[in-house]
């Protein structure tokens, strides 16, 4: 009943000239997707620089979405770096990583400020792909559910059941992120339920059922359609494995 949602996170990883490299040989011939954007959500995360070329490289009635990876949750104005909501909108990106464990981390961004990214995509009509895990040290501390619980919390906060109905979570164990130690099924599916019964007490069981949560870390062909499988596991947010056309069409055929 939820549609898997497969979204390839490229970090900073290809230029505008190799996103449309990939791109032509990923969707560019016919018959490649066919038949599985119909079943599963195809998005791309290429860095900012690349959007551009990301989106020219696919026809409008592409079904595959392009997404940026990070962006302000100010409109604009003295923010030396940043990027705006409404400049993503200008080039027809329709998703945006938020929260990515890589940001909390190397970049210092709070729950609180990952919030106030969640409520500009909303207000901007872009999906937020909201990141959420826990460390080994925390998982392994038997804190694995007050961490999540937090980090949902907090990100969501004010974030009402309309807008609730365009954001994806994304639980990515951070020991299992560029590590190619994946999460087993079983850890993974616990993880997902506990995710989908935080947005139960904090939404409605009705918004839960809907919501959609992908697992991240080391997620391959090898392992999706096993993970994929699982009740509350309805996609993928995929790093390593997305840089290549052919492992990623891989992996998009092993989930549906
Ligand atoms: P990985 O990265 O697939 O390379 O582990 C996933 C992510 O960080 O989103």
């Amino acid at each position: 009943m939820r549609k898997p949602i497969i979204a390839a996170n490229w970090k900073m990883n290809k230029g505008p000239r190799e996103t449309e490299d990939f791109l032509n040989t990923f969707a560019g011939q016919p018959g490649k997707l066919d038949g599985l954007t119909g079943q599963a959500d195809v998005v791309i995360a290429p860095p900012f620089v690349s959007l551009p070329a990301a989106v020219a490289s696919l026809n409008s009635a592409s079904a595959v979405a392009i997404a940026a990876q990070n962006m302000s949750d100010q409109d604009s104005g003295a923010y030396t770096g940043e990027v705006s909501a409404m400049m993503l909108k200008e080039l027809y990106v329709r998703y945006v990583i938020l929260g990515h464990s890589e940001r909390r981390t190397l970049y210092g961004e709070t729950d609180a400020v990952i919030n106030a990214k969640i409520k500009k995509a909303c207000e901007s009509n872009l999906k937020p792909i909201f990141c959420i895990g826990e460390t080994l040290e925390e998982r392994e501390g038997g804190k694995l559910e007050t961490v999540l619980r937090t980090q949902i919390t907090g990100g969501l906060e004010g974030i009402d059941e309309k807008d609730m109905k365009e954001v994806v979570i994304a639980y990515e164990p951070v020991w299992a992120i560029g590590t190619g130690v994946v999460a087993t099924t079983e850890q993974a599916q616990d993880a997902h339920a506990f995710v989908r019964s935080v947005v139960a007490d904090l939404y409605s069981q009705e918004v839960a059922d809907k919501v959609r949560i992908q697992y991240g870390g080391s997620m391959k062909a090898a392992n999706a359609a096993e993970l994929l499988a699982q009740p509350d596991i309805d996609g993928g947010l995929v790093g390593g494995a997305s840089l290549e056309p052919g492992s990623f069409l891989d992996l998009i055929k092993a989930a549906v």
